[in-house]
């Protein structure tokens, strides 16, 4: 328990100055507000900030800064890395009341945003001028922007789109000591000197207080169609990416793939959908194409498939008829709630490797695994046409987390892939991050760290330890 002494106290009153006392909940007001719809902890913290505008996050800093005050921003408290988890002593600055949409333009094709909009209503507001905005993941209905920003986000439209990172043109940022740093171009090209937007992309709230952005948009699809395909062997489900891309230039917008593992566990009695295939190949490709042209496209999509058929390239297929029927085959890849059902604790994995060595890696992480705790599980699914593999491990009774990461993480670093493909390090991977990143360039972040926030107060101890 963290006693408020008087200090505290004065520092609470500052605050409640800048942002006033709806802006401001006290550590005491946090019981029983949960850290996040992952976490099951209770939310901590000497304050949770809910500040309005910039200018009132510049000041909070301010003050942070003269008092070297721990700062731990939060968006939606989606992450999946710890990132923004606070203690009793911090101060928790959330952007849920920066949330304004603050204006569209549809024929530049730009949205600005304040930081604490949330991504589905960013994708509800630009659907109604027939324009989409390229990130989607499944927490989109309680995720941020600016939780997006700083965890650069990836999701289910990076083959096509990119991640996060190519999603913003312009940024306004306010530093570790309040300075307000505003890039907020929409111009597509600017090379004007070191690209600094970038810097704070993926950089998990540890170098600036993300607080405006320039969205760049696209031109929504006439249609998405979703196919649903079983695959019998890793060769195969490497050739259909090429063979679905090649044949539909520019349209294949997502390429999944769940193990036989996975698909039976969302198919079975622990979830409520029905599994639209067999349930004992051993992979499955989840795939959207957009769609320009509706009859020809989805007459096209139907051709490819059975042609995939014939040449015995899948077992079986099935083509969405409806979007209700989109959402059921979505909801196999996106739905915990089987695992959390069925199992006490599970451990989560976001890594990235050569698509050639996953099947093998797969297996011998597996292997090993069951050989160490016999009662383990693991299930493997993810954004495979790029490169990014998920793992669902129920751990057994052991629960030695420190050993299964070991596990997944360690033979990343023969193969050249990454600890952490889309959910960043936040605390879970910080002790991996050596696995992906050399000694030289964990020093230059942080020497970049020190430079930008000598005193050390935002979100310290994520990322690495200085
Ligand atoms: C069901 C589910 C599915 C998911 N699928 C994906 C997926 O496919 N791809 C993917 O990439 N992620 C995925 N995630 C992870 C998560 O949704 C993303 O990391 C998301 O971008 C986090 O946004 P948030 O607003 O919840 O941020 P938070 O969780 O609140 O914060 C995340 C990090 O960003 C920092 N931060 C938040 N807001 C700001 C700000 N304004 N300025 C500076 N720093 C800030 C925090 O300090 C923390 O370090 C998923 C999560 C869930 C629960």
């Amino acid at each position: 328990m963290h006693l408020m002494s008087s200090p505290d106290q004065q520092l609470l009153q500052q605050f409640e100055a800048i942002v006033g006392p709806a802006g401001i909940l006290p550590g005491a007001a946090l019981a029983g507000r949960s850290a996040g719809i992952w976490s099951g902890q209770q939310l901590e913290a000497l304050a949770l900030l809910r500040p309005r505008t910039t200018d009132e996050v510049s000041r909070v800093m301010q003050v942070c800064h003269a008092a070297g005050q721990v700062v731990v921003p939060a968006g939606g408290m989606t992450g999946l890395a710890g990132g923004h988890e606070s203690t009793a002593a911090d101060i928790l600055l959330s952007t849920e009341r920066m949330n304004r949409i603050e204006s569209m333009d549809a024929r530049s094709r730009t949205m600005v945003v304040e930081a604490g909009v949330i991504l589905q209503t960013v994708h509800q507001r630009v659907a109604e001028d027939g324009l989409m905005f390229a990130l989607d993941l499944g927490a989109r209905a309680s995720c941020t922007i600016g939780g997006n920003i700083a965890t650069n986000a990836g999701g289910v439209r990076v083959l096509r789109y990119g991640m996060m990172r190519d999603q913003v043109l312009g940024l306004e940022v306010v530093l570790a000591d309040g300075t307000v740093v505003s890039s907020m171009f929409d111009v597509l090209k600017n090379n004007t000197g070191y690209d600094l937007r970038q810097m704070f992309l993926g950089s998990e709230g540890t170098l600036g207080i993300v607080t405006r952005a320039v969205l760049r948009l696209y031109e929504a699809p006439l249609a998405i169609e979703t196919a649903l395909l079983a695959v019998p062997t890793w060769d195969q489900v490497m050739e259909l990416l090429r063979y679905f891309d090649a044949a539909l230039p520019g349209a294949l917008a997502a390429f999944e793939v769940l193990w036989r593992d996975f698909y039976q566990l969302n198919t079975g009695p622990f979830s409520s959908i029905e599994p639209p295939l067999d349930t004992d190949t051993p992979f499955y490709v989840l795939m959207d194409v957009f769609i320009s042209d509706i009859d020809q496209g989805r007459a096209k999509l139907e051709q490819l498939l059975t042609s995939c058929l014939e040449q015995d390239e899948i077992v079986d297929g099935a083509l969405a008829a409806s979007e209700t029927e989109r959402g059921k085959f979505w909801q196999i890849r996106e739905n915990f709630e089987p695992e959390q059902k069925k199992f006490a604790k599970i451990y989560g994995y976001d890594i990235s490797l050569p698509l050639e060595t996953m099947a093998d890696y797969v297996e011998s992480v597996r292997r090993e695994l069951i050989g160490r705790f016999d009662d383990a599980e693991l299930f493997a699914y993810g954004h495979i046409g790029d490169g990014n593999l998920h793992f669902s491990i129920y751990p057994g009774q052991a629960r030695d987390r420190d050993a299964v990461d070991e596990m997944v993480y360690f033979p990343l670093q023969a193969l050249h892939g990454s600890v952490s493909a889309e959910h960043g390090i936040g605390l879970e991977k910080k002790a991996y991050l050596k696995y992906t990143r050399s000694e030289a360039e964990i020093e230059l972040m942080r020497k970049t760290k020190r430079m930008m926030d000598p005193g050390n107060i935002l979100n310290p101890g994520k990322l690495f330890d200085l």
